[in-house]
């Protein structure tokens, strides 16, 4: 009876670190079919113009919901299915997702847009390009309104390789957002050949930004310098924003303004802060 005290109190101790921090293969299990089995849905979280407090776009956030081990962050769950090969379905799933309601908010929000985030893997893919162009027409969605989010590491795993790519992003009028900046490798060399649109300044500075302001502010001024428009995420006080502003850092994202929402929750959200009329268009 000791034994199986043992593996009762071992069952045990494994399950409650199961909610701190998911073991991989039991997350690996549950991540296979759940795409089929509709526990995956996007959520949007509002991009707001800091010089007139407008919404510009939504970033769309991917939500998985497991019956089996509850929600799990997408930190968690994509950096299991990038090395089980299951991320090529679910990005792309994530992308059509995020074009279709870009597609079905237009008549309520003319001109909105939407970012969506790509992996490493996603974007490595030899039809990345074709399948996002695939996509757009299939619901008839405007290129230019549409950001992909990539990463400093998913755009340097193959510098020439990935130039090109996001040269025919750009010439299919898409635009490119550089995700997480200032947390990669990157040098300011590669940095300034990277055709890219805009720069997303990564939380860890922002949340940090009264005591980084030299920073932050060299960031933003390399930004502009180099055409490019600058987003601050993570924003979650005024005092922030009054900075950021100050810096004239062009957008801004975080839980001050609103937290990831569902689709229907996200524009609700906006409507009370505005009609949708005052969305400028980009
Ligand atoms: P990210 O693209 O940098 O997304 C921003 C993350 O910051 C989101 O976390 C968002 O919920 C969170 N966030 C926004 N404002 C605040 C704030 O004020 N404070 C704090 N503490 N956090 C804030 P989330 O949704 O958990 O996503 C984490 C990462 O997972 C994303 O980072 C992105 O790299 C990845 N991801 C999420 N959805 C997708 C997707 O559809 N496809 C791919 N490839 N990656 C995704
Ligand atoms: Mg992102
Ligand atoms: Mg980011
Ligand atoms: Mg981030």
């Amino acid at each position: 009876h000791a034994k199986q005290a043992g593996r009762g109190t071992w069952r045990f101790a494994n399950e409650r670190l199961n909610g701190l921090h998911m073991p991989q293969a039991q997350l690996e299990v549950q991540l296979r079919g759940a795409l089929e089995r509709g526990e995956f849905a996007m959520h949007f979280q509002p991009l707001i113009e800091l010089s007139s407090g407008r919404v510009r776009s939504f970033e769309a956030l991917m939500r998985w919901t497991s019956p089996v081990l509850g929600p799990v962050s997408p930190a968690d769950f994509i950096a299991v299915a990038e090395t089980r090969e299951m991320m090529g379905g679910l990005g792309q799933w994530a992308l059509r997702e995020s074009i279709r309601q870009m597609c079905a908010w237009q008549a309520a929000l003319p001109g909105v847009s939407v970012a969506v985030n790509v992996s490493a893997t996603q974007f490595a893919h030899e039809h990345f390009v074709a399948e996002t162009r695939a996509a757009l027409a299939e619901y008839g969605g405007a290129p230019g309104l549409l950001t992909l989010e990539v990463t400093e590491s998913a755009v340097l795993v193959d510098a020439a390789q990935a130039r090109q790519k996001l040269l025919d992003l750009r010439a299919l009028g898409v635009r490119v957002a550089l995700d997480d900046f200032g947390t990669g490798y990157s040098s300011l060399g590669q940095l300034r050949s990277l055709p890219v649109d805009v720069l997303k300044i990564d939380r860890v500075f922002i949340q940090d930004s009264h005591t980084d302001a030299a920073f932050i502010q060299a960031m933003i001024s390399m930004g502009h310098s180099l055409g490019l428009e600058v987003v601050a995420e993570g924003i979650e006080d005024a005092a922030t924003v009054a900075r950021l502003q100050a810096l004239h850092c062009d957008l801004g994202q975080g839980f001050y303004f609103a937290r990831p929402q569902s689709a229907g929750q996200a524009v609700a959200a906006m409507t009370l802060n505005g009609p949708p009329s005052s969305l400028q268009l980009s």
